[in-house]
């Protein structure tokens, strides 16, 4: 799945899709709450009010640079929560080299937060050690987010993803940390849109009068664009998140970005619209 903003291309590649089971992030998504936004179906939920969800990677091509926006969960980890997160055995890389992007060809890697589902990929397992997955790349972490989960110690869940995914990027010399309102190259710049993560990131990308947003996890599924007050379990700072997603639907429904969404299955990108006193989602002109 591809889409093309100016001279720039975002293409999709997907580790994993599923349908239902959401209800440990999404605890107000329940299916009598999701059936009558009927938007969302068959893209974004079934027929029966479950939510569709993926876990994806974008790579962001520019005429200057390749760029993979978040690293899904990757292969071989271990002490992940979600129990099927561990030991897996995917073709992710497979199916990245197939698009046309063997991982030697990516100059960069972006996380727009460093959760378990956007790190994975930073390293995969040699001869029992973690390595750089994307040897050549300059791997772009928030100086927040990083100062942030490398300092608490609350959470032994984060201490794991820090030290298979994080910790041996910083290592091998390729992190460079970043600020929220970064500028990567002419035509792709980082936004901040914090809650979910106290330095969480969207990204940006503008080129010939043409302007895209990839999310990130400000929001998680299409569902929080009629409702911006679901926040997710998963969220550091559940009231700021509403505020951000408030403050980001107002800003994109008057505006012709086309949002491209980090967690979204099916159709995965369309333009938020206002809809009575609500916001939709019209994914129309992005169906295959
Ligand atoms: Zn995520």
């Amino acid at each position: 799945m591809k889409w093309t903003i100016g001279d720039v291309t975002v293409t999709k590649i997907v580790e994993l899709e599923v349908t239902g089971g959401t209800r440990f992030l999404l605890p107000q998504a329940t299916p009598e709450a999701i059936l009558p936004i009927a938007w969302l179906r068959p893209h974004f939920a079934d027929e029966t009010g479950r939510l569709r969800m993926s876990i994806h990677s974008f790579v962001v091509q520019t005429p200057t640079q390749r760029i993979i926006v978040d690293t899904c969960l990757g292969n071989d980890k271990q002490n992940r929560r979600i129990p099927h997160w561990n030991d897996r055995d995917g073709p992710f890389l497979a199916d990245l080299a197939e698009a046309g992007f063997p991982p030697e060809s990516i100059d960069t890697v972006l996380c727009t937060h460093l959760h378990v589902d956007h790190v994975g990929w930073n390293t995969m397992m040699v001869d029992g050690r973690w390595v750089p997955t994307f040897p050549r790349a300059r791997y772009l972490m928030g100086r927040t987010e990083y100062d942030h989960w490398s300092t608490i110690h609350d959470r032994p869940d984060m201490a794991h993803i820090l030290a298979d995914s994080v910790t041996p990027i910083v290592e091998a010399g390729l992190a460079a940390m970043v600020e929220t309102t970064e500028r990567i190259c002419e035509e792709i710049r980082l936004v901040p849109s914090v809650g979910h993560t106290p330095g969480h990131v969207s990204v940006m990308i503008e080129s010939r009068g043409e302007q895209a947003m990839i999310t990130g996890d400000f929001m998680h599924h299409p569902c929080q664009i009629a409702h911006p007050e679901w926040a997710t379990l998963a969220d550091s700072d559940p009231e700021q998140g509403i505020e951000t997603r408030r403050t980001m639907f107002a800003d994109l429904a008057d505006s012709p970005v086309l949002v491209i969404g980090t967690h979204f299955a099916g159709a995965t990108a369309g333009r938020i619209v206002r809809d009575g006193d609500m916001y939709s989602l019209d994914s129309q002109e992005q169906r295959p």
